[in-house]
Parts: structure tokens; sequence; C-alpha cells
């Protein structure tokens, strides 16, 4: 704890050194244009793979990089809709990344859900339906990569069940994205819904 109190102090006085102004700027609000969803796996820097400045992006992690569906809140299911109200109806962005990794442990999961505990059981359901959207004959490290891909467009498809996405994105001010980075590359792949696949793309810097 005493290195992690180390490393933010060395940080903030890097950063007091090299955007004191843009800090300054910020402590009178933020602007983002982006809201990034992402897994909360440790080997993931958003704002590395975004190239991205403080005051840039709104950001939401969990397990498996999940969004439950506008009928979970039904149950209670409030952390990530609060974001999205938040995010899309008062800081009004204009893009939403919902990216996914490769070796994700979350995705892993998946297979044997039922022996998980139950708080991690009840997370995954909302990422379970992505089994079922990858062909049985499909096994292996092939399967967990297409149940990476299939698991982003499912939550693609649960961020469009809130009335609010949909329609901004019908109006055109929210444009919303499937990603998937893979971590030993580094690289980027979008799903790109005129081919319908996921193909490789240049991070865009914001
Ligand atoms: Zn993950």
């Amino acid at each position: 704890m005493d290195t992690l109190v180390m490393q933010t102090r060395c940080v903030r006085e890097a950063c007091f050194q090299t955007e004191a102004t843009l800090m300054a700027e910020l402590a009178q609000g933020q602007h983002p244009s982006l809201l990034y969803i992402g897994c909360s796996d440790s080997r993931i820097l958003p704002s590395h793979i975004l190239d991205a400045h403080p005051g840039t992006v709104f950001t939401t992690r969990n397990i498996a990089n999940i969004v439950p569906p506008y009928s979970a809140m039904a149950q209670g299911e409030m952390a990530v809709a609060a974001v999205l109200e938040y995010a899309v109806l008062h800081l009004k962005v204009a893009d939403i990344v919902l990216c996914g990794h490769s070796c994700c442990g979350g995705m892993q999961a998946l297979a044997h859900v039922e022996a998980l505990e139950p708080g991690l059981r009840r997370w995954l359901q909302y990422a379970q339906e992505a089994q079922t959207r990858v062909p049985p004959e499909v096994a292996d490290a092939a399967r967990l990569d297409a149940l990476i891909e299939a698991n982003v467009l499912l939550q693609l498809d649960h961020l469009r069940s809130y009335p609010f996405i949909a329609e901004a994105e019908r109006t055109g001010t929210l444009r919303l994205h499937g990603w998937v980075y893979d971590l030993a590359s580094e690289r980027v792949r979008a799903y790109e819904a005129e081919v319908d696949c996921f193909v490789e793309e240049a991070p865009f810097g914001v």
C-alpha cells in the first residue's frame, strides 16, 4: 500500500507539472465525449487503449463488460443503468465504446457458472446468452474468442434495450461501438455492422 501511495504521489506531481492548466480547467467540470464500458481485468487500461487524456472518457468497468438489460432494473440492477443515464442524458456523450478483451476470465467462467459463488453466478447470467449465439461445433480457443465477440454484440443489444439509448442512436446523437481488445498484440477489432463481423481498426485517440 505504501508503494501505491508513493506511485500516486509521483503521478500527481508529474501530472501537475505537465497538465496544470488542463487540470485547473477540469476542476470546473467534466465534458467527456465518450463512455467506455469495459472489463475489470487488471491487464486492461482504458486510457492506454484509447490514448485518452483526463476529462475525455467517462468509464465503467465490471466483470465481463456486461450491461444488464433495461428489464433488469425491475430486479434492482441499477449500477450500470445509473452510469448510462448520467453519461447519455446529463453528460450527453456522443459515443459509447463497449470493449471486450481476449483471455477474459469472465467469459471462460460461463462454461461452469453453476459452480460459482452467488454474486458471480447472478452477474454472469447477463452474458449467458452469448453461449447460445456460438455454434456448438466451435471449440477450444476458437470458442472463447467467438464467445468474447458474441458477448460484445449481446451487450450492445442490452444497451439498445434502454429507451433513451435507442432514441439517441435513432436520432443520430449517439453512436455505439463494439470492440475486442487483444492483450498480446494490443490491437483492437471493431464490429462493422455492414459486414457483420469484427475488423481490425486503429483505436481512435480521444
Ligand atoms: Zn475480462
